[in-house]
């Protein structure tokens, strides 16, 4: 039997990227936009969720230190050295659920039928794919194909390393 980490992620805006990646790995990650360090610390409390940051302070946090609240210091500003920091220090799996949450806004996405979304997708994308899903926030809607399809190929390398 696999075990699988089931983490949450709150990343901060100096690691961005990294939410995006998560997310096609369909990890939950939430993109901390603001300057206020506490709110970004209760959120994660609050939710469970690990900080994901470059913020040298955050780490010296009492709450941090303690071990309450768990925090990795993400080393390299490049993306894929800090994904491969991620993936590797919480053994993240990279098929944990892919395709289940919207990139952009981290909602889960809802399952579409291909009558639901035909005057939603272009015509050669309505011929050649089957599966559909839809972000509840912002109606893009989503499918398997090329462009997806080379993100996850780019995610396996990355996690490589
Ligand atoms: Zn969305």
């Amino acid at each position: 039997m696999r075990l699988i980490n089931s983490f949450k992620f709150i990343v901060d805006n100096n690691v961005g990227k990294l939410a995006k990646w998560l997310r096609i790995m369909g990890y939950d990650t939430l993109f901390f936009n603001g300057r206020n360090d506490s709110r970004m610390i209760a959120t994660a409390l609050a939710e469970g969720r690990v900080i994901l940051t470059r913020d040298t302070q955050i780490m010296k946090r009492r709450v941090v230190t303690s071990g309450r609240l768990k925090a990795i210091l993400i080393k390299s500003d490049k993306p894929e050295l800090q994904l491969h920091q991620v993936t590797d220090t919480l053994n993240l799996d990279s098929q944990f659920k892919p395709f289940t949450l919207c990139l952009e806004c981290n909602q889960s996405l809802l399952k579409r039928s291909k009558q639901q979304v035909k005057d939603l997708v272009p015509p050669y994308v309505f011929q050649t794919q089957s599966q559909y899903m839809e972000c509840p926030a912002c109606h893009r809607i989503y499918w398997r194909g090329t462009h997806w399809q080379a993100m996850t190929k780019k995610l396996k390398n990355f996690i490589k390393g």
